[in-house]
Formats: C-alpha cells, structure tokens, sequence
C-alpha cells in the first residue's frame, strides 16, 4: 500500500508515522512543498515548542477548541493529551508542566520535538520529499493520482496534513475533491487601542479580569496585559479566538468592557468598599488600593472618573464611589484593529466537519481520503490545544480506518 502524506508539519509527521506503524508493510512518503520541515514547530512556543497541555479529562479539554471542540471529543477517545505526554516520554523526550498547564520539552527547546520525529521517522523507513508542493489529487476507481511539481504518481490512501491557509483560494484543490471550506479568519489576536490612554500604563498586568464585548455575548476571564498598542494576555486572546468571526464581521471595531476585579459583581464590590471607608475614613484614597489592582492602574482608574487621589475615604461622597465602582467593573474601551499574537497563530476555518469521520478522519466525500490537523475547521486558544489537535487528528487519520 501506498500512503501519500501531504504536509511536513506536526499533523503530517505524526500521521505518517502512526501510518507506518499501524500498517508496517505499506510505503509512507510525506510531501511538503517548501524546503523546510516542521517549520512551526521550530518557532512555537517562542522556540520552546508547548507540545500539548496538562488537562487530562477530554470532557475538560474539548472547553479549549472555539471551533471543533465538540467533533474532538470522539477523537481524543483514540488519542489525547495522556497518550501524547506517553509517546513523546516513550521516546526519551521529557515534558515539564507550568503553572498554567503548558507543556514543554525540558529542554525548553522545540529542536527536541524535531529530532524526535524526525528519528521516528527515520526509524520506521519513512521517506520524504521536500520542495514536492501537491498541486492536484484526482480519484479514480482504485487509487489516487497526485500531480507534484515535477510528476505525477499514484498513491492507495492520501493524508492532507497541509496546515491553514490565510485565504479561501488556499483550499481550492482540497475543494475540488468535493469538500466544502469554512472561510478562513485569523484566530488569536491582540486587542489595539489606538485612541485610548490606558496604553501608557504598558507592561502593566492583572491577574484576573473579566472581559466583556458589548453587544455581543462574548465574555472570558484571565490575565490580561496592557501593551503599548492596547490590551493582551489570556484574556485578550481567548476573546479573540472566541470571537473571531464576529470581530472579522465587526472589521476589528468594537467595545470591550473590562470588569478589572474578576467575577465580583457590583454587590460584593460595594460592601468591600464601604466596609473601608468605614473602617479607614481618613486614610488617603490612592493609599486605599482596597482591591490590589496595580498601583498604576488603581491612579490611573482614580484619574479616569475625576477623583483626587489626595482626599481621604470618607471625603469621596457617594457620587464619586458609584463613578468608580463602575469603572472598576465596567470600564470601556474601543478596539480599534488587532494584532497577530505572534507566539501561536492559528486561522480559523478550514474543511468543514461534518464531511469528516472524527473516529477515522476519513473523508466521508472521498474514500480513502484522509485529514488531519490545522487544514480542517479545528482551532484552540493558547496553549498546546493546536499542536494537541494536530497530534491527535495525525494519529487517528494514520490508522487508515473506515
Ligand atoms: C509562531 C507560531 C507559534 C505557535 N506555537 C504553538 C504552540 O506553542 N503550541 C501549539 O499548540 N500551537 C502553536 N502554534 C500553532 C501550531 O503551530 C499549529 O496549529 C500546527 O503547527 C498545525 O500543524 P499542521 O501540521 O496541521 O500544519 P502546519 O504546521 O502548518 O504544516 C503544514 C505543512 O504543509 C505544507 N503544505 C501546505 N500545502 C501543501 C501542498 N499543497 N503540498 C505539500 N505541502 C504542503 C506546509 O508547507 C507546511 O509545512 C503556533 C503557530 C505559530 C505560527
């Protein structure tokens, strides 16, 4: 049998060798048009590759994926964040968790997970051929026949594995078997601010906010971090994923509202308020940094609603603390266009899911056609929930199952 994996990437390294081993007499060629491999993998994880995540229980996990969560949760039955955390320690590759669940190699280094699968690969006879761009598959009775740049051949099983693409035209050949795209959009993005100074508080961050964008019911909590061109962190870029096609349809303009004490309602906030002034009546207002925002921020905030940060608790007036109360737990600022989160791009879209068997990966438009990774409609926030994707959907698809 012959298996044709298109793509270099982490989908396309992981279903060829799950290829190989699940059918050991068969001949497994990856295809990658650029003279690079895992080329993502490289400059992931700011070069240190975050290979998966440490949430363990798939019910738990598929809440990270904005698109495909839903269809994963069969897959991850096959194969999921324990059975990536096995293969790789199974193969000499030790993983460390942080605080936030990340996965990395210890090494901290994404050249680990590289000649890792590339000695896999080179274990199980696996062959590759860089600079081979697919430019056409078409299905015959029997097989396939792909046209490469410089010939054609024929292949029995075929595996895309050939990542996301920026524009709609980047699917047109995988169209042309029959399936249809969920138009592409970026996914992950920070927020820009052009016209709010909010930015000069940069570098400035909270540990937990709650963010709200107005009209919409689009809502996250997390870290969030001032930038010099607006807003970033977990917050920000869960939003963005969340969001990413109604901030595509709202060209990247819209409001959010920032509850900067987390999940407190207005209720709790107030009786924690008055209770200081009632306790501290005299004590200064910018020494009374009652929530334990940062100190530039809880000025910055003061300055916003009028307040002088000299007076005392009791001189604010009931005005004054509604104003403030409100911007602590409302507080507004217009998004004016978005910045690509450099550390881990993703597009949203891609082929469609329910043209897909999730337990196989099988094409259900093109028999023995299969997929895996960034080319289908599936897309996580920040974390390792993309490469775990990648990882989970390259196995399944190299089980050739129907
Ligand atoms: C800077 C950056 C950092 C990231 N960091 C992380 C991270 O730390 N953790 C995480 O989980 N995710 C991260 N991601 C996302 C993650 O890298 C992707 O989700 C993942 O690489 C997708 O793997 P893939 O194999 O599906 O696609 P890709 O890695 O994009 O690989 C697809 C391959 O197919 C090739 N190809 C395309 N078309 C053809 C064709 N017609 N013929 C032959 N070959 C073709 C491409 O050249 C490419 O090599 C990051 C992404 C970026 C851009």
């Amino acid at each position: 049998m012959e298996i044709a994996v298109i793509g270099g990437g982490a989908a396309g390294f992981f279903a060829a060798i799950s290829g190989k081993t699940h059918h050991p007499d068969s001949r497994v060629v990856i295809y990658e048009k650029s003279d690079k491999l895992l080329a993502k993998v490289k400059v992931s994880g700011g070069g240190r590759c975050n290979v998966t995540h440490a949430c363990f229980t798939n019910s738990q996990l598929v809440k990270y994926y904005p698109r495909g969560g839903k269809e994963l949760k069969k897959a991850f039955a096959y194969f999921s964040t324990n059975d990536t955390v096995k293969w790789f320690e199974g193969r000499g590759v030790k993983l460390k968790t942080e605080e936030d669940g990340r996965m990395f190699p210890i090494t901290n280094d994404s050249q680990t997970i590289i000649n890792c699968l590339m000695s896999e690969t080179k274990k199980l006879g696996i062959s590759i051929e860089k600079v081979q761009p697919i430019i056409s598959i078409e299905r015959d009775t029997q097989n396939f026949k792909l046209t490469l740049r410089d010939k054609v051949i024929i292949a029995d099983k075929v595996i895309i594995a050939s990542g996301g693409s920026p524009k709609p035209e980047g699917f047109a050949w995988l169209e042309r078997l029959g399936h249809s795209v969920e138009s592409p959009v970026p996914s992950l993005f920070t927020f820009n601010m052009p016209n709010e100074a909010v930015k000069t508080l940069m570098g400035v961050s909270v540990e937990n906010a709650s963010v709200r964008i107005s009209g919409t019911k689009l809502k996250t909590e997390g870290p969030l971090l001032i930038t010099h061109w607006g807003m970033s962190g977990p917050a920000i870029l869960k939003l963005s994923a969340w969001g990413a096609r109604v901030l595509k349809d709202l060209n990247y303009k819209f409001t959010i509202q920032v509850n900067w004490l987390g999940e407190m309602n207005e209720d709790e906030a107030r009786t924690i308020f008055e209770e200081e002034v009632r306790i501290h009546p005299k004590k200064k207002i910018s020494n009374s940094n009652i929530f334990k925002l940062p100190s530039r921020l809880h000025l910055f905030l003061l300055s916003k609603v009028g307040i002088h940060p000299e007076n005392i608790m009791e001189g604010m007036g009931k005005k004054n603390q509604n104003r403030l109360l409100n911007t602590l737990l409302n507080d507004e600022y217009k998004v004016e266009g978005k910045t690509t989160f450099k550390e881990e791009f993703v597009t949203c879209g891609g082929i469609k899911l329910n043209e897909v068997s999730m337990d196989s990966m099988e094409s259900k438009k093109c028999p023995g056609l299969y997929f895996a990774g960034e080319v289908l409609d599936i897309d996580g926030v920040t974390g390792g929930f993309n490469f775990q994707s990648a990882w989970t959907t390259g196995f399944i698809a190299g089980k050739l199952s129907q």
